[in-house]
């Protein structure tokens, strides 16, 4: 099990301050939820993590990946780090002119060199596992969105992450659709696996998480027991 740890990180876009000395850390094994108002800089924030931002100062720790600016990334060690870190996002990203089946078992031919018989096995597998076995030959434009963020979940499983990421991953559903997806997530914090979630849904985050986070302009203004924080007057 693998934590990650955010100490200190500052970005800014011109004038405009993004993340002023922003730390976490996530403990190996458990589910955090980051909320707060658009614009606070939870994205930002949650894509430093997997350097698709680079932060201008700050530390960060996951895995024994250790990043800081004046240090290179090879690419060999941002792969890596890719690899250790799944990414689901709201607008899910699958590939459209591929099937379902062949959304999961691409990243694991092309990121892991899979044989196709295994990257296959592997596939049909998630895909039961996220109770999808029916669609493997559709294409992803013929699934609901509760669906299709299913599949963008087991597509990131397939590549075997320590920590998974989550940016709105129910955003774009309706409360009931994203209950199914919050159920996947359930089952695989239940399994051990680190997570961070960015989520605006209040009860979405409580449902899901072992630490609220509260993010607003640019700083973490509480973190805790979400139970806790949510009953606050
Ligand atoms: P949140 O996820 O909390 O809504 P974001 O991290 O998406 O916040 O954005 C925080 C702030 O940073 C916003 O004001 C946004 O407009 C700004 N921002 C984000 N990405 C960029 C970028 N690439 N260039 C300029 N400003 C950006
Ligand atoms: P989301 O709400 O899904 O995080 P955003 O609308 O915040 O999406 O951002 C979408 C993309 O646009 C991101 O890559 C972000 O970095 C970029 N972005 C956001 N705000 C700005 C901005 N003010 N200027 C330039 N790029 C931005």
């Amino acid at each position: 099990r693998v934590g990650i740890d955010l100490e200190h990180l500052s970005k800014r876009y011109g004038d405009t301050v993004v993340l002023d000395d922003v730390s976490l850390h996530v403990e190996p094994g458990t589910v955090t939820a980051l909320i707060g108002p658009s614009g606070a800089g939870k994205s930002t924030f949650l894509r430093c993590i997997n350097l698709l931002e680079r932060p201008d100062s700050g530390v960060i720790r996951v895995d024994r990946h250790v990043i800081e600016p004046g240090r290179a990334v090879t690419a060999r060690d941002l792969a890596a780090l890719r690899r250790s870190v799944g990414m689901v996002f709201q607008s899910f990203n699958l590939f459209p002119h591929l099937s379902v089946l062949e959304n999961i078992v691409f990243p694991q031919r092309k990121v892991l060199g899979r044989s196709k018989e295994e990257a296959h096995d592997r596939a049909h597998a998630l895909l039961s596992r996220v109770g999808l076995s029916d669609k493997a030959n559709e294409h992803p434009g013929r699934c609901s969105g509760g669906q299709q963020q299913r599949i963008a979940i087991a597509r990131a499983l397939a590549l075997e992450p320590s920590i998974m990421l989550f940016d709105e991953p129910t955003s774009a559903l309706d409360p009931e659709v994203g209950l199914e997806v919050l159920a996947v997530m359930r089952e695989l914090a239940d399994e051990g696996m680190t997570m961070l979630v960015v989520t605006h849904e209040m009860h979405f985050a409580r449902d899901v998480s072992d630490t609220l986070v509260v993010m607003a302009d640019s700083h973490i203004i509480e973190q805790g027991d979400p139970r806790a924080i949510m009953s606050d007057p």
